[in-house]
C-alpha cells in the first residue's frame, strides 16, 4: 500500500519486525538521571535482556533491576502486587541514593494485567516524602526500543508541576557533554536570554522534573517523542516543530526554529555558529571521500532513520535506497519529510522477509539495521551498522557531525581494509 504524504510516497508494511523491545531505553535513561532507579517487573528473559544490553554491570550498585515474575505469579496463583511491595520496601531500605523509582511494564507483566499504575501510586502513597514512584511500559508490544525513553518521559510530563513562567523545554535524553555545548550555543546566539530559562527534559536529576505549562515551547532533540509530544501539548505547551540537531543542516535549521518562535535574528545565529560550523566542516570533510556516492539502507529500527538519511545524504553524499521506519508521526517528522532526498523510497512499517529480499537484490555498501538482522548480512558480504550504536553515542550538534559521519565511515573502510 502507498500513500502520497505531499509529494512523498509511503510505502506501509505490515508483518514481522525485528526490533529489540523498550526496556533497552533503560541503558541510557538510568546514566543520565543519577537518582533514578529502574525496576523492571517482568520475566528471565526480560533480565537477560537488560544484562546482555547494559554490558556486563561489574559496578556494586546498579540502578536497575528485574523483579522476575515466577509461574506462579503469571498463573494468577500468587498476589503479584504483595510481592511488589516487599521488593520495593527491600529495595528502598537498603538504596537511600533512590529518589524516584521507575515500575517498567513487560510483556510478562501486562499480559497477566498487573497494573502498575494503581501500583505506582500506592507505593508512592506509601513511602511519601522519601521516594516518587513512577511506571511506564517498556514491552516488546510496543514497535520499536525507542518507544521506552518516549514512554518514561511521558510519563514525568504527567507528573510534572504546572507554572506559568516563560522557558523554552529540550526534550529527549542527551548526554552531558551534547547538553553544555547546545548551552553555549543557546547563550552566543541570544536564544537563552529571549527563552529567560532554558530547561532539558529528561533532567540529569529525575526528582527535579522542570514545570510546564502555556509559556512553556518546547523543542524535540529525538525523532521518536511522539507520546512526549502530546502529552506536552495536553500540558498547554507549545512545540517548535524542526529539524533534528543531527549534522550541520539539521543543527542550524534547529537553532532557527528556536530563534524565529522566540524572536531572535537568524543573523544572530549565523554569528554565532560559523565557527563550530567551520569545524564540522572540516570534520566531515575527512569523512566524505569514503562516503560519497556509497549506497546505504535503513532498516526500520531506531526511528533516526529520517534525519539520518537526510544528513548522510546531503553532507556526506550518500546515495540512499531505502529509508524503514518503524512508524511515522507526519506532525514529528514534518520538518524531516521536506527533507527526503529524491531516491529513497520511504517504508514505514516491517514485513521483514520482504524488505530482506529487496535488499539482497539491490545489494547496499552499507545496512543501518539491528543487530539480530546485522550478523546474517555480514555473513553474506553486506557491510552493516548497528543502529543501536547510533542512539548509544553522542551524535547530536555540530561538534558530533563528524563522528557521526565516522559511524558510517568505519564499516566500508573495515571492509576496504579486509579487501585489500
Ligand atoms: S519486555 Fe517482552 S520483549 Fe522485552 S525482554 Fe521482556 S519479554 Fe522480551
Amino acid at each position: 500500500m502507498s500513500t502520497a504524504l505531499d509529494d512523498i510516497a509511503v510505502t506501509v508494511e505490515r508483518g514481522q519486525r525485528e526490533v529489540f523491545c523498550g526496556l533497552t531505553g533503560i541503558v541510557w535513561l538510568h546514566r543520565k538521571m543519577q537518582d533514578a532507579f529502574f525496576l523492571v517487573v517482568g520475566s528471565r528473559t526480560c533480565a537477560h535482556l537488560l544484562q546482555s544490553a547494559a554490558g556486563v554491570m561489574i559496578f556494586s550498585e546498579p540502578r536497575f533491576a528485574t523483579a522476575i515474575m515466577q509461574e506462579k505469579d503469571l498463573a494468577g496463583l500468587s498476589d503479584a502486587n504483595e510481592e511488589l511491595d516487599r521488593i520495593v520496601h527491600r529495595l528502598l531500605e537498603r538504596r537511600p541514593d533512590i529518589a524516584t523509582l521507575f515500575l517498567v511494564g513487560s510483556c510478562p507483566s501486562e499480559v497477566i494485567k498487573l497494573d502498575l499504575g494503581r501500583a505506582a501510586q500506592r507505593l508512592s502513597t506509601a513511602h511519601q516524602g522519601r521516594v516518587r514512584v513512577l511506571n511506564y511500559s517498556g514491552s516488546g508490544i510496543e514497535t520499536t526500543f525507542t518507544e521506552g525513553e518516549d514512554a518514561c518521559l511521558e510519563a514525568m510530563i504527567k507528573a510534572a508541576p504546572y507554572t506559568d513562567e516563560k522557558q523554552l523545554m529540550i526534550v529527549g535524553a542527551l548526554p552531558d557533554i551534547v547538553e553544555d555545548q547546545f548551552d553555549r550555543l543557546f547563550d552566543s546566539t541570544g536564544i537563552r536570554a529571549a527563552a529567560l530559562k532554558v530547561n532539558y527534559f529528561p533532567p540529569r536529576r529525575a526528582a527535579h522534573i522542570p514545570a510546564i505549562g502555556p509559556n512553556t515551547q518546547f523543542l524535540l532533540a529525538q525523532p521518536f517523542l511522539n507520546a512526549s509530544r502530546r502529552a506536552l501539548i495536553e500540558k498547554s505547551a507549545t512545540h517548535i516543530p524542526a529539524m533534528f540537531p543531527f549534522g550541520i543542516n539539521g543543527t542550524r535549521a534547529w537553532l532557527y526554529a528556536a530563534a524565529d518562535a522566540l524572536g531572535v535574528e537568524r543573523s544572530s545565529v549565523d554569528h554565532a555558529i560559523a565557527a563550530p560550523i567551520a569545524r564540522a566542516q572540516k570534520a566531515l570533510e575527512h569523512y566524505r571521500p569514503m562516503l560519497e556516492g556509497k549506497r546505504l539502507w535503513f532498516m526500520p529500527d531506531s526511528q533516526l532513520e529520517l534525519p539520518l538519511a537526510r544528513f548522510m545524504h546531503q553532507e556526506c553524499g550518500m546515495e540512499i535506497l531505502e529509508v524503514g521506519v518503524p512508524y511515522l508521526d507526519r506532525k514529528t517528522m514534518s520538518e524531516e519529510l521536506k527533507m527526503v532526498p529524491e531516491t529513497a523510497r520511504v517504508v514505514e512499517g516491517q514485513d521483514v522477509d520482504k524488505q530482506l529480499d529487496r535488499l539482497r537484490i539491490e545489494a547496499p555498501d552499507l545496512t543501518v539495521c539491528g543487530l539480530g538482522i546485522a550478523n546474517p548480512l555480514e555473513g553474506e558480504g553486506l557491510s552493516t551498522k548497528w543502529s543501536i550504536e547510533l542512539v548509544f553515542t553522542p551524535v547530536h550538534g555540530f561538534d558530533q557531525a563528524g563522528d557521526l559521519a565516522e559511524l558510517f565511515a568505519r564499516p566500508l573502510s573495515r571492509k576496504q581494509k579486509l579487501s585489500v
